[in-house]
């Protein structure tokens, strides 16, 4: 079948694999018919992780329709219409009845090679198995546009965390850096939990307009400081989330965040470590916050959000291209001239 796969020099490439097999009585296999391409595929295909092979199948956003299923699935058949999650998880241990699935020791990450635990072939291709497919999976809601649907398993819930995790207040002034994806539906987060003006910062002005077109405020990173500083008495905001997954990013984020504030980093971070300043973040009282995106336990809220429309700006954001368009897709999203791509299969 055909496969997105990584070249193992920066790039990436059409290929053809092996079709998956039920290798356990709770695995299902799903038919791909969307798969987003996210920013973690970018670091994937640029070396920046370090259990990846050349020739791994990218992606872990997907919806599809169930092809087969083993004989312990009960909550889908045959035929039903679904869409998955980014990574596994069992759903019975202590971390996941805590709704705390990405620290389930069974927990895999789709194409990703053996970066976040085992490896799990990623969804960027025909066919993808599926582990623990009562868990992963859920029904496609009949009134969800699949592309949309391909938010909720990783860009929605993760933009969703940082906002719920950060404890936004009514009222509250939020700052987010980074306009990729995850910090636009952030943006679209925060104004949920109540913020007055959420100011999104990024050097490129299509995603500086992307955020305005959605309700926010949009700067380049050299303005965002003298915004919040006018919009706060000088102040700084009151939360900052942090969507680019960099130390620069970090760093641009306890600046702009005001004392007895909270920073909440919520993109992945690939970097070993980061300088932080203690003595100034200490006496600012800063809270710094690492988020990941949890799909399984938000998932009926997203859905329900999503089905409610509040995702239809997104979806305006977004491209949709075949999967044999998948080099020049990926040389879309890796060089800002497009926000998101969803692949069709
Ligand atoms: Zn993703
Ligand atoms: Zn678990």
């Amino acid at each position: 079948m055909r496969a997105v796969v990584t070249t193992g020099d920066g790039g990436v490439r059409i290929d053809s694999v092996p079709e998956p097999t039920l290798q356990d009585p709770q695995d299902a296999i799903v038919q791909v018919e969307h798969t987003g391409i996210c920013g973690t595929d970018l670091h994937v295909v640029q070396g920046h992780l370090p259990g990846v092979q050349a020739g791994t199948v990218l992606g872990h956003e997907f919806v599809g329709t169930v092809l087969a299923v083993g004989g312990a699935v009960t909550s889908v058949k045959v035929g039903d219409r679904v869409v998955g999650t980014d990574f596994t998880a069992c759903g019975h241990c202590w971390h996941c009845r805590r709704q705390e699935h990405w620290q389930c020791p069974q927990r895999a990450f789709l194409g990703t090679g053996t970066s976040f635990g085992p490896a799990l072939v990623g969804a960027q291709a025909e066919q993808v198995r599926v582990p623990f497919a009562d868990t992963v999976l859920a029904m496609l809601p009949r009134d969800l546009d699949p592309a949309t649907a391909v938010l909720l398993c990783d860009n929605f819930p993760t933009g969703f965390a940082a906002a719920q995790k950060s404890r936004i207040g009514p009222g509250d002034v939020v700052a987010v850096v980074g306009g990729g994806m995850v910090g636009q539906l952030a943006a679209v987060a925060a104004q949920l939990h109540g913020a007055s003006v959420v100011v999104v910062s990024d050097p490129v002005e299509a995603r500086q307009a992307a955020a305005t077109s959605t309700g926010n405020l949009a700067t380049a990173p050299d303005r965002l400081v003298p915004t919040l500083h006018d919009l706060t008495a000088g102040r700084g905001a009151d939360v900052v989330i942090e969507a680019v997954g960099s130390a620069k990013g970090l760093d641009a984020a306890l600046v702009a965040c005001r004392p007895g504030g909270t920073v909440v980093s919520v993109s992945a971070h690939v970097q070993e470590s980061w300088n932080f300043p203690l003595a100034d973040a200490f006496a600012r009282e800063i809270t710094l916050q690492m988020v990941i995106g949890d799909p399984l336990r938000d998932r009926d809220r997203m859905i329900a959000l999503a089905v409610s429309g509040l995702l239809a700006p997104a979806r305006d954001l977004m491209n949709t291209t075949d999967l044999r368009n998948a080099v020049d897709a990926y040389s879309d999203v890796a060089h800002s001239r497009a926000l998101k791509i969803v692949l069709t299969v």
